[in-house]
């Protein structure tokens, strides 16, 4: 049970362990990009490469793998990586740092016997304040084992913000401002944008871009990705990872999408008839129960995904002329996204998407 190697981004990990040799590694980083492209991982990589006893004193640009500091990074549980990430609430009245310690020990075992796979985040967990005042606390403490702490924070927009206690939050922005000697704090992002300002500001953005395609097939071929998603047809496979694979993990709630989102894409290519028109007013009317923003984001995200892969298979069976139709529709679902968080009713946007999808993509 351990995690599974990093695929792929290898400029970012040539660039960041040169940067730790030379003692110029930023203390407070954030590495941002895309949902399901392995920044997390990334995240666990560099803390790993910053405990491992070998790697930075002979001048290598891996973690070595084999010293105890790598062992137990690999397994999840180095007791100075800390790997924080959204979590339900826990079922306490006033949950204490304490508690926040067992749920993600508990969680990250869970997701070691899932061979170091998970998928995202939903909509309901978050980092919430016991969680960080946990995090604020374990930063004071001497690390256990290595010569260094690390802290991973997976989401970190999923903070919650703390203007109830002033206290507890200026705390943290004191621990990213300044951390004590010795420690790294490493944040994960798919949604800079909505990170606290206050937060934004003290951390050194990292840009993690989607994988290239050689590496999302090295990611499909290894055992344990294969052995979870047997039931996927490798095509299926390739069309949702896109450059993003991490999005095959994703429980329910992301399926969910990806079948709205192909819903919308089959409403769009639905003839210019009156039944295609029924069609499309009866799938923008399925979209957007109240309350379902979250839910609305991540069917945005993965019709993105649907889109690219339809673009690129275009492209592959010589239809240059609408694979470009299809690429041109990508900015305008983009533009929805950001529609979405000026509280546009989705039904609303979806109508609307989907005339210009219909209109864009039609022969
Ligand atoms: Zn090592």
């Amino acid at each position: 049970m351990s995690l599974r190697p990093v695929y792929g981004h290898t400029p970012i990990r040539q660039r960041l362990a040169a940067a730790a040799m030379e003692g110029r590694l930023p203390s407070s980083l954030l590495l941002q990009g895309p949902r399901g492209v392995g920044k997390q991982r990334l995240a666990l990589w560099l803390g790993q490469y910053l405990l491992c006893d070998r790697a930075i004193d002979e001048g290598q640009h891996e973690p070595c793998g084999s010293c105890q500091q790598c062992r137990y990074a690999e397994r999840g549980m180095h007791p100075d990586l800390h790997w924080v990430f959204p979590r339900a609430r826990v079922k306490d009245s006033d949950p204490q740092a304490q508690d926040a310690r067992e749920d993600l020990a508990e969680a990250i075992t869970e997701r070691m016997a899932a061979d170091g796979l998970w998928g995202p985040s939903n909509g309901t967990e978050a980092i919430y304040k016991y969680m960080m005042q946990a995090v604020v606390q374990d930063a004071s403490r001497r690390p256990a084992m290595a010569r260094r702490t690390v802290f991973v924070l997976g989401d970190a927009e999923r903070m919650v913000p703390q203007e109830a206690s002033p206290e507890s939050a200026n705390m943290l922005l004191k621990l990213l401002e300044e951390p004590p000697p010795g420690t790294t704090l490493i944040l994960t992002s798919s949604e800079p944008g909505t990170l606290l300002p206050t937060i934004r500001s003290r951390v050194v953005s990292v840009r993690v871009p989607a994988l290239a395609r050689a590496d999302v097939e090295a990611f499909l071929d290894d055992p344990s990705v294969a052995r979870l998603l047997s039931r996927v047809p490798k095509d299926e496979q390739r069309a949702r990872a896109g450059g993003t694979p991490g999005v095959l993990f994703a429980g329910e709630q992301l399926s969910g999408a990806f079948a709205s989102a192909r819903a919308i894409l089959e409403a769009a290519l639905a003839p210019s008839t009156p039944d295609g028109q029924v069609q499309r007013i009866k799938t923008a009317a399925r979209q957007g129960v109240a309350g379902a923003r979250g839910a609305f984001s991540d069917m945005l995200d993965a019709l993105t995904h649907l889109l690219h892969a339809r673009t690129q298979q275009l492209v592959q069976s010589g239809r240059d002329i609408e694979a470009r139709r299809t690429a041109m529709t990508i900015p305008l679902v983009e533009r929805a996204k950001e529609l979405t968080q000026r509280n546009v009713s989705p039904n609303l946007q979806t109508a609307a998407l989907l005339a210009e999808l219909h209109h864009t993509l039609k022969p």
